[in-house]
């Protein structure tokens, strides 16, 4: 066996070259490490928005989500919405008071939110900038921040505001491919949500008068009923049903009938708050939730509809003024806890429907009221 070339003692250079090589290997070992973790932390991220599930949780998971998971002092999202198609759904969702979370902020004029952000087309990354942040933030930060457009295919949806407290967080010259991507991904899942969002409401409208239908009504007042006993509200319901409906269709056609219908929905709508829910129950009835409002105040608000529509024949286009009346039952959510919310829907539903019954005994075109409901 052939012996190996004589050790030789390494010399100091040799030495300090090997401790310089070695530094420089733990270095790069520690990015690695660094970088591979934050990639965990887009992936994870943009995993949630993927299944976020619906608008609301998508939101949430775009705002705090984001927030917790980056270690970021504030997010915000700012939404071009010029036709309130968001601000309707999320109204829809949420009730109308608090239907906007604090971090959220849907803006009709797009050419605002172009001037108020620079580039459109990439992530803005850079020290904090007093004059132009603070309007987006509303807080001060005096660190740096990251300004993500979203994009989907017909042009800008809104920006996603990245903020923090530390100056060092978002640089200028900053990689931004990681960030581009991830604010891809929220424009695709926002717009999938939103149209989601829309098709689901299109299920529970009504097509010929625009109101919610029956399903949403029973699906909505279970919840009602929960809001109203957990913040010791009252909450009343209004029945309306169309007098003899037969005979204007009979006299004038089941078309003007129709646009007779569409004109009580209009009639109806008119009179009520952002956050009363009118629906068409069924053929020539509609049923009204109103939050916040006791008996006296519904059968007040009843006699107003009642009057209103009794007091004007709907006008028909080219044809001829038909007169119409409707008689209304009304009827509030009583105090017993005990019934589920369901049920107590239901028995309110029920209290309202037998109101309707006796203003029809009594000659119609007129408000009774049923003054106990149970739950
Ligand atoms: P009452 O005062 O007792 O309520 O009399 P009414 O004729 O309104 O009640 P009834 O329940 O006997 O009849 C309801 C009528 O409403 C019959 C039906 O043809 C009509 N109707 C229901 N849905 C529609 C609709 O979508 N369009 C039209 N044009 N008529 C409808
Ligand atoms: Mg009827
Ligand atoms: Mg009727």
């Amino acid at each position: 066996m052939k012996a190996g070339p004589p050790y030789k003692a390494p010399d100091a250079d040799t030495r300090a070259e090997v401790r310089a090589l070695r530094d420089l290997l733990r270095a790069v070992g520690t990015d690695a490490a660094h970088n591979e973790q934050v990639l965990r932390r887009f992936h994870e991220r943009e995993l949630a928005l993927l299944t976020a599930g619906d608008l609301p949780r998508l939101l949430e998971c775009l705002t705090s989500g984001m927030r917790a998971s980056f270690g970021l002092d504030s997010v915000k999202l700012k939404l071009i919405d010029p036709f309130h198609v968001i601000r309707d759904l999320l109204a829809d969702r949420f009730g109308a008071e608090d239907c906007l979370a604090r971090d959220i902020e849907l803006c009709t004029d797009v050419a605002a939110v172009r001037a108020a952000f620079d580039d459109s087309h990439s992530p803005w990354l850079g020290e904090w900038d007093e004059p132009r942040h603070l309007p987006l933030f509303g807080l001060r930060l005096r660190g740096s921040v990251a300004l993500l457009p979203l994009r989907h295919v017909d042009g800008l949806a809104g920006f996603l505001c990245l903020g923090s407290r530390d100056r060092g967080r978002f640089g200028h010259g900053q990689a931004t491919d990681f960030l581009a991507h991830m604010a891809s991904v929220a424009a695709v899942c926002l717009e999938n949500a939103v149209n989601r969002e829309r098709l689901r409401l299109l299920g529970l409208t009504d097509t010929l008068t625009g109101l919610y239908n029956r399903r949403h009504l029973e699906h909505r007042i279970e919840q009602e009923v929960t809001r109203a006993r957990r913040y010791a509200q009252s909450l009343a319901c209004l029945f309306v049903d169309a007098d003899h409906f037969k005979r204007i269709n009979d006299l004038y056609g089941h078309a003007a009938g129709d646009q007779v219908l569409v004109a009580l929905a209009q009639r109806l709508r008119a009179r009520l708050r952002t956050s009363d829910l009118a629906t068409r129950y069924g053929g020539e009835e509609f049923a009204v939730l109103l939050p916040h409002t006791g008996l006296d105040s519904a059968e007040s608000l009843a006699e107003e509809i009642r009057s209103g529509i009794a007091a004007e024949p709907v006008i028909l286009p080219g044809g001829p003024s038909v007169p119409v009346s409707v008689s209304i039952g009304v009827a509030a959510l009583g105090d017993d806890v005990r019934q589920p919310p369901d049920a107590a829907g239901r028995a309110l539903l029920d209290a309202a429907d037998r109101a309707v019954y006796i203003a029809k005994q009594a000659g119609r075109n007129r408000v009774a009221c049923e003054r106990r409901t149970g739950g």
